[in-house]
Formats: C-alpha cells, structure tokens, sequence
C-alpha cells in the first residue's frame, strides 16, 4: 500500500487495519474520543502526550478521508476486544475451564428442548385424538353453534350511542337455536326485562351466575332446579337489539366478568 505525504504518519495496512507510526492502538483511541467528544487537536495532544501535533492532525485528516473503512477498522477491533474479554472470563475460573461447562450446558439445553418439544406434539396430539376441549372450568357454552359478535368490556353502544359497559358477551348467527345452562344451577330470574327482552338468569355454585338475554321464548321458571346442558330456551332478538343474538353474562359475587374468564369462545367473529 502506499502512503501518500499527505498522511505521512498514519495509513490503513494490507488487512484494513488502522496503523500509525510507533503507535497502532492509540489512534484508535485518539480517533474514538476525538468522535466521542469531539476534542480539538490540542486537546487531544493532552492526553496522547506521546503523539506529536503534526502525527494528531495526520490522523484526524485521515480519518476524514477514510471514515466508512476506519469505522469499520475500529468496530472490529472493540468486537474482538470483547470476545477476547469474554474468554478470558470463561476460563479464569474453576478447574474445568468454562467454556468447556458452557459446551456441556448447551448439549443439555438442547436435549431438554428436543424433549419438550415432542412431549408438547405428543399432548397435543392427545387431545386431540381424544377430543378433550381446552376446558378453562365445568362451565359450557350456552349454545352449541354461533359467532362471536361482540365482546365484553365498554364499547360505544349499537342502539344508544352512548359509552357502556358491555356486561356479556354477544354470539350471533345463532337465531332459533337453543340455549343451554351453562352449569347446574337454581333459575334465579325468568321473565321478560326491559332491554333484555326474554331473559332467565340462574344461580350456580361459589357465587357465580350465569345470565341469558334476548331469547326468543324461554322453558324454566324462577326456582326451577337445572342440570348443564338442559335447554332453558330459544336463540331470538327479543328486547333492545338491532339483530337476533344470545347476549350471555356471568357475575361473580353480584359483578359482572368476562365471560370468557368462565367459558371458551373462539375470538371474535369466528364461528364455532
Ligand atoms: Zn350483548
């Protein structure tokens, strides 16, 4: 390679690598805090007291001229600096030299990994084969074909046009179908509400209850005894509704919570 005067102390050697004569390492240095602190040369001189001025704005001009390969020089080398850390680290303690530990770790890691994997596809596969739902509790669905239309939380309300808390969730495409109790229970409420239209709500075991809205007609009356899965009445569009739908809610101790928390729907709009 050849140096032109111009930058009679510093060049880039045949490997890219940044040399400035009687001193390789500090130019880098020099160049780093010069880009880091945007020192003048003479402070510079300062702290490289064993630079000359001349050497110092050499190596600045140089750079200017070569900032993408020095950049590159210069990344390299705090790369290798820290991998030459990192080893150093490794086997500074214990007999067995770390990394050799390391190796041996990861060979177990993935042994462990291979061996989850496949208990996972064998599960899943079970389930499948076998059927069993991802049951999240005892309670069902309350009908057995549907979309999920809305979800619960607080929306802008369809007929009021106002913010509310949405208390249940909406399955629509479901008209005619019917409706299931969700879990044994004791019929709590089966009347027509205003806004809920046909609505029947049935006491269940630790506080919870399970509630029915804008059914078509219903089949049970306040106190009835019902088991899971007994039809208590018809899907319909009863009350204040812009289309036919089961609304369904649950509480617990009196409040109303996601229903998903209980039962498991599919996301929203997917039918099931
Ligand atoms: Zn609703």
């Amino acid at each position: 390679m050849t140096t032109s005067t111009k930058y009679k102390y510093v060049h880039l050697d045949e490997k890219n690598v940044l040399v400035i004569t009687g001193s390789t390492i500090k130019v880098v240095e020099l160049i780093t805090s010069f880009k880091t602190y945007s020192q003048k040369p003479e402070e510079l001189q300062k702290n490289y007291p064993h630079l000359s001025m001349s050497q110092i704005y050499s190596a600045l001009a140089y750079y200017w001229d070569n900032q993408a390969a020095i950049d590159a020089d210069i990344e390299k080398r705090s790369q290798y600096a820290e991998k030459l850390a990192q080893e150093a680290e490794e086997y500074s303690l214990g007999k067995e030299p770390k990394a050799e530990k390391n190796r041996t770790n990861i060979k177990l890691k993935k042994k462990f990994y291979v061996l989850l994997t496949v208990l996972t596809i064998v599960l899943v596969l079970a389930i499948n084969y076998l059927g069993v739902p991802p049951n999240r509790s005892d309670f069902i669905r309350p009908v057995g074909h549907g979309v999920i239309t809305s979800e619960f939380g607080n929306r802008l309300h369809p007929i009021y046009r106002t913010m509310k808390l949405h208390k249940g969730i909406d399955i629509g495409y479901c008209n005619g179908k019917p409706v299931f109790a969700s879990a044994d229970g004791v019929v709590n409420i089966a009347s027509w509400i205003s806004g809920y239209g046909n609505f029947v709500e049935i006491n269940h075991s630790k506080g919870v209850q399970t509630a029915y809205a804008h059914m078509e007609k219903f089949f049970v009356n306040k106190n009835d005894w019902v088991k899971q899965g007994q039809i208590i009445g018809i899907v319909g569009g009863t009350g204040g509704v812009t289309g036919p739908h089961l609304h369904f809610e649950v509480l617990k101790h009196e409040k109303f919570i996601n229903p998903r928390k209980k039962v498991n729907f599919p996301r929203l709009g997917v039918s099931f």
